[in-house]
C-alpha cells in the first residue's frame, strides 16, 4: 500500500496540531517534522484537516483517473454525500458534467449502498444477538485491524458500498467497464489497493479532485441540464453518509429508545466504542451488553469527510443530501427498484479481515521514568500533562519516544525551562564579554600609555644622569659654602626623586627584564608583611596582617623582587585608605580548574569609588596629595603582572567593607617544584 498523505518538506512548525488529534498516532515527529508513517495510518484525513500550516498533501490521483479515461469504457461511481459537496450546482449538474467530460457513465454509490444494507438486514434477521461492528467506513475497518484486534471477528464481513457497487457493475451490469470511484475520502484510496477491492474498483478521484478534472476538460456544470444517473438507481441509499443512515436503510430497528442500535458520532464517539468493547473482549463479558449492532463511521457521517469543501454546516450538508434523495423526480418506483435488487441477489459481497497489529511494544516502567527523567520529570508532580505535546499525558508522549514516534524534546515546559536557562547563560556570557571588552580597551590604552612614558623616560634618563653627576661635582666644590651645598643637595634629591619617577614608568612600560626564579609564595607573602609592618608603624596606623595561604600551595616561577614590590605597593595603598587602622589580607590560592595562581591583597578600608574604577592603572591617577602620592604604584604593579603574562584586577567588597587587588598568574608559573 501507498502513502496517502503526506507532509510537504520544512511546511511543518512543530505545533503538534496532528499528534494531538491522530487516533492512531501515526506521526512520527523527526527533527521537528511531523511525519506520516504509512503502517500506523488509517488515511482517516483528519490531520490534513487540523494542519494549520496545510502541510499535509494527499496522494495525486488524477494521473490514474486520466489513464483509466484514456482507455474508454471509464464510468463514475459517485459517493452519495455529493450534493453536499457541490452546493453551487445543482446535484444532477454534476451528473451531466462528469458525462460531458468523457466518462460512460455516471452511477450513484447510494445503490451500492443498498445492496450493503440488505446483506446487514439480512445478517441482524438472522441472529439480532451476534454482535456487528459495521465496516462501510475504511477508516474504521483499519482501526479494528491495527489498533483492536480483539474485535475482528465481530466486524461484518461485508464490503462496502464503492466495492459493491463496483463488483455488481464489473460483474453483471456493465462487464469489461473500468470503474472510479468519487467521494470525499481520503481512506478510500486507501481501500481501493486492498486486493479484496482492488478487482472492482480502478480509481479514486475526491471531490476536490473532480473540479480540477472537470476544469482540465472544459466543462462546466452550471452550463448542463440536469441528467440523472445511470440504472440502476437508488431509492433511500443516499442517506447512508448521515449518521445512522445504514441502519435506516437496512430496516433496523432505529428508534431511540432501541437500545440494540448504537451509531456512533465522529472520531471520539467512534474510539469510545471501539475501547469499551475492547475492554468487554478482555474482561469476557461481551455477552452482557445491550448493544448488539455498531453502526461505526469515523468522521461525523461522510457529509464530514475530510475532502467534503465548503464551509456549510453539517446540519445543511445534511439537508442538501435528503433534498435530493426525497424530492429527485427520477427516483424509480419500488417495483422496479425491487427487480434491480432482485438481479443481484445471489451477488457475492462477502469480505474477510486480517489484524495487522501495530500497538506497539510497552515499555517497561523504569523505561519510562527514565525517558520522563530525560526531560526533569522525575517525581509524579512534575508530569503536567499539558497536552502540548499532543499526546493525553506525560506517560503517553513517554511511551511514543520509546516507539520511537515521538522526540524528548516535544514538551513545551521542559523546552521553555530550557530556554530560560540558556536565555540567563548568554547574559552571563554577555557580561562577561563586556567586561572581556572594556578590560581589552582599558589594556590598549594603557600599552599605548607605556610606549609613551618609555619613550620620555628614554629621553629624561641621560639629561637627568647628566643633572646628577654635575650636581655631585657640584656638592664637592660646595666645601665651607654652606648655602651652595644646601641647593647642590636640594638638586640631587630632587634628581633622584626624578629618576624614581622615570624608573617607575620604565617599570610601568615593561622595559625592565623579569629575572625568573622558584618561590616559596607563602615565603613571600611573609616577607611582604614583614615590610609592611614597619611602614605601617612608620604611618602610625594600628593595622592587622593576615596571610591566608594553604599548607600544600605549590611553588611559582616569578621574578621574586619584582613581585614583592607589587605586593608591597598594593599593601602601602591598603594602609594608606585606613589611617586609623584595620585589616589587611594577603591571600594565595592555585586554581587548578582555571589553571592560575592568584595572590590577593584585601584590606577593610572606604573601597574605591566607582567612578575611580576605570582609572586605578593610569599613570598618575592618584587621590592622595601632592608629595604623597605619584600614581605610578598601580601602574607598576600593572606592569610587573603583565611582563608575567598575568592580570590585575581591583574589586570592592561588598557588603563587607574595603577592597581587593587580585593579581592572577598563568599555570606557567606554578608549574615548577620548590
Ligand atoms: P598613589 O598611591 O601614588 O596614589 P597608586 O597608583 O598606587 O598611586 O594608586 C592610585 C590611586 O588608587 C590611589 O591614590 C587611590 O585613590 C586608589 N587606591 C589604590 N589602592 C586603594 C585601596 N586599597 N583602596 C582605595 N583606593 C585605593
Amino acid at each position: 500500500m501507498s502513502l496517502i498523505v503526506r507532509t510537504a518538506p520544512d511546511q511543518c512548525r512543530r505545533c503538534y496540531s496532528c499528534v494531538r488529534r491522530c487516533p492512531a498516532k501515526a506521526i512520527r515527529v523527526h527533527e521537528g517534522q511531523a511525519q506520516v508513517i504509512e503502517e500506523r495510518c488509517l488515511a482517516c484525513g483528519r490531520c490534513i484537516k487540523v494542519c494549520p500550516r496545510n502541510a499535509k498533501k494527499i496522494v495525486d490521483n488524477l494521473p490514474r483517473a486520466a489513464a483509466l479515461m484514456a482507455g474508454g469504457d471509464a464510468v463514475v461511481m459517485l459517493a452519495p454525500s455529493f450534493p453536499a459537496a457541490f452546493p453551487e450546482w445543482r446535484p444532477l449538474q454534476l451528473v451531466a458534467a462528469l458525462r460531458r467530460a468523457g466518462f460512460a457513465a455516471v452511477h450513484e454509490v447510494a445503490f451500492g449502498a443498498e445492496l450493503v444494507a440488505r446483506a446487514y438486514e439480512r445478517r441482524y434477521r438472522d441472529d439480532p444477538d451476534r454482535l456487528t461492528i459495521t465496516t462501510s467506513c475504511p477508516a474504521a475497518v483499519y482501526y479494528v485491524e491495527k489498533y483492536a484486534a480483539p474485535l475482528l471477528p465481530w466486524l461484518a464481513p461485508v464490503f462496502s458500498p464503492m466495492a459493491a457497487l463496483g463488483k455488481a457493475l464489473k460483474v453483471r451490469l456493465r462487464p469489461g467497464c473500468r470503474t472510479l470511484f468519487i467521494g470525499p475520502c481520503t481512506a478510500k484510496i486507501k481501500e481501493r489497493e486492498d486486493p479484496q477491492v482492488a478487482p472492482w474498483v480502478d480509481a479514486v478521484l475526491t471531490f476536490p479532485e473532480v473540479r480540477l478534472l472537470l476544469a482540465r476538460h472544459g466543462v462546466d456544470p452550471a452550463a448542463c441540464a440536469d441528467e440523472e444517473f445511470d440504472p440502476p438507481r437508488s431509492r433511500t441509499g443516499g442517506i447512508f453518509p448521515i449518521p445512522g443512515g445504514l441502519a435506516r436503510v437496512a430496516s433496523l430497528p432505529t428508534d431511540v429508545l432501541e437500545s440494540r442500535i448504537h451509531t456512533t458520532l465522529g472520531v471520539d464517539g467512534f474510539a469510545d466504542a471501539i475501547e469499551g468493547l475492547k475492554l468487554r473482549v478482555a474482561r469476557g463479558d461481551l455477552d452482557q451488553l445491550e448493544a448488539r449492532f455498531f453502526d461505526v463511521l469515523y468522521c461525523q457521517g461522510c457529509t464530514g469527510g475530510p475532502l467534503m469543501n465548503g464551509e456549510e454546516s453539517l446540519l445543511k450538508r445534511k439537508e442538501r443530501v435528503v433534498a435530493f434523495v426525497r424530492g429527485r423526480p427520477g427516483r424509480p418506483g419500488l417495483e422496479a427498484w425491487e427487480d434491480a435488487m432482485r438481479a443481484l441477489a445471489d451477488l457475492d459481497l462477502d469480505r474477510g479481515f486480517a489484524a495487522d497489529d501495530q500497538t506497539g511494544s510497552a515499555p517497561s516502567e523504569a523505561e519510562i521514568r527514565q525517558i520522563l527523567a530525560r526531560t526533569g520529570k522525575i517525581a509524579p508532580e512534575d508530569e503536567l500533562n499539558c497536552r502540548a505535546c499532543g499526546y493525553r499525558s506525560c506517560r503517553d508522549k513517554a511511551v511514543a519516544v520509546h516507539q520511537g514516534l515521538a522526540e524528548v524534546d516535544m514538551c513545551l515546559p521542559y523546552l521553555v525551562t530550557k530556554l530560560e536557562a540558556t536565555v540567563a547563560k548568554l547574559h552571563r556570557s554577555h557580561e562577561q564579554l563586556t567586561e572581556a571588552q572594556e578590560q581589552l580597551i582599558r589594556s590598549e590604552r594603557l600599552a599605548s600609555m607605556g610606549q609613551l612614558a618609555a619613550g620620555i623616560a628614554h629621553e629624561v634618563n641621560n639629561p637627568l644622569g647628566t643633572v646628577l653627576i654635575y650636581a655631585h661635582l657640584l656638592l664637592e666644590s660646595a666645601q665651607g659654602d654652606d648655602q651652595l651645598r644646601a641647593d647642590a643637595e636640594m638638586i640631587v634629591h630632587e634628581a633622584n626623586r626624578c629618576r624614581s619617577i622615570v624608573g617607575g614608568l620604565l617599570d610601568f612600560a615593561r622595559q625592565n627584564k623579569v629575572q625568573w626564579g622558584v618561590v616559596d609564595v607563602r615565603e613571600l607573602l611573609d616577607q611582604t608583611v614583614t615590610l609592611a609592618r614597619a611602614q605601617a608603624a612608620e604611618a602610625g596606623a594600628p593595622v592587622t596582617f593576615v596571610v591566608d595561604a594553604p599548607a600544600d600551595l605549590p611553588a611559582a616561577s616569578l621574578d621574586h623582587d619584582q613581585m614583592l614590590q607589587v605586593l608591597l605597593n598594593l599593601v602601602r595603598n591598603a594602609i594608606d585608605v585606613m589611617p586609623a587602622g584595620g585589616t589587611v589580607t594577603l591571600a594565595a590560592r592555585h586554581h587548578a580548574d582555571r589553571a592560575e595562581l592568584s595572590l590577593t591583597v584585601s584590606d577593610t578600608g572606604p573601597g574605591i569609588p566607582p567612578e575611580h574604577m576605570k582609572k586605578l592603572f593610569s599613570p598618575f591617577f592618584t587621590t592622595k596629595p601632592v608629595g604623597r602620592g605619584t600614581g605610578l604604584g598601580l601602574p607598576i604593579c600593572y606592569g610587573i603582572v603583565k611582563m608575567h603574562r598575568g592580570g590585575i584586577t581591583a574589586r570592592n567588597n561588598a557588603p563587607a567593607p574595603g577592597a581587593t587587588f587580585e593579581v592572577r598568574l598563568p599555570e606557567e608559573a606554578v608549574s615548577c617544584e620548590p
